[in-house]
């Protein structure tokens, strides 16, 4: 899922982002909370007309961006109350508010608040963070359900087994129509985040969409499709378009790099994207260190396309049973 914070996937259109192959994008309700605001994007008709997306949107619950802020929230059993980023004001996440808003825009996929710990954290700390996720869980089961949105749940538990055993189970028997790894990509080693995904993604039922939020290098996709996942999303492919770092199946490219200013070689040989296959390595340095706006433009849509084709080949592997060959060629 390309990420679109504020209902945008930064510098890509929705045509482009369909071109690309994208079935889905993700939008944060902590973002469009504060600005539009509900009300803005009630009055379009919804999120998908707000943006020009006509396919799935996914939306974050704002619990990961709300514990981001640390010293400008408080936690309570009922929810978290927080300033604004943007001016100060004051807003308050309750389980049953963040669904509501969610189901008002319109979202596909509406992930359930929970409770985001950064790492490294004391065990308690992590304890406490999943004994809340569970029961706001609890109160979000009962939520009258609104058609078209499906809530996932998000497993908690830091970098500890037994948390992370105790908060799927707990979650798992609520019976959400599917359910992702939360906590991970929060100050742990790149092994940690990795088996830590595989021994959870087996905690969760096989047969719903498993989903590990915020990964999203070529590695670590290949990684977590090995552990069972399904759905990732990370502002990585579109962050580093934006700074000139392209992505490949070969690892990644400083396009600020001298060498790239007479190299009219393909970006990427084995992609067949717009930007590909119109455009050499000496013009997309060029667009940037001229900070020509096209450069960010083309290069975002080359990882977003990159990472849209790399899935699709990991399904084709998986229903031919290719998968292990496919995942040991790409080198993880
Ligand atoms: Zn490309």
């Amino acid at each position: 899922m390309p990420v679109g914070t504020a209902a945008t996937v930064k510098g890509i259109t929705p045509a482009e982002l369909v071109q690309a192959q994208t079935q889905i994008v993700l939008a944060n309700t902590y973002h469009l909370w504060l600005r539009p605001g509900r009300e803005t994007i009630e009055a379009a008709g919804g999120v998908h007309r707000f943006m020009g997306w006509e396919r799935p949107i996914l939306t974050d619950s704002g619990g990961f961006q709300v514990f981001s802020l640390e010293s400008r929230r408080r936690l309570d059993d009922d929810g978290v109350t927080f300033a604004s980023h943007l001016d100060g004001s004051e807003h308050r996440f309750t389980p049953e508010n963040v669904i509501a808003f969610q189901q008002a825009i319109g979202s596909d996929v509406a992930m359930l608040l929970d409770v985001c710990v950064k790492l490294p954290a004391a065990r308690e700390e992590i304890e406490e963070a999943v004994r809340l996720t569970t029961a706001w869980a609890r109160r979000s089961a009962a939520v009258p359900e609104a058609s078209g949105t499906l809530l996932f749940a998000i497993a908690q538990g830091g970098l500890d087994e037994r948390l992370r055993e105790r908060s799927a189970r707990e979650l798992v028997d609520l019976d959400f129509p599917g359910y992702a790894i939360g906590g991970l990509s929060v100050g742990e080693s790149r092994e940690e985040m990795r088996a830590t995904a595989r021994s959870t993604a087996a905690l969760l039922p096989q047969n719903k969409p498993r989903y590990l939020m915020g990964v999203g290098t070529v590695a670590d996709l290949i990684a977590a499709v090995d552990a069972g996942c399904d759905l990732f999303d990370c502002v990585y492919p579109t962050r580093c378009g934006r700074n000139g770092r392209a992505m490949t199946r070969d690892g990644e490219l400083n396009l600020f790099n001298a060498a790239f200013t007479r190299d009219y070689g393909r970006l990427d040989e084995g992609c067949s994207c717009y930007t590909c296959t119109t455009f050499t390595r000496a013009y997309l340095a060029h667009l940037f260190r001229a900070k020509e706006m096209l450069g960010p433009r083309l290069l975002s849509y080359h990882n977003v396309y990159l990472l849209n084709a790399l899935m699709a080949e990991a399904r084709e592997a998986i229903e031919r049973g290719g998968w292990a060959a496919f995942r040991d060629r790409a080198g993880v």
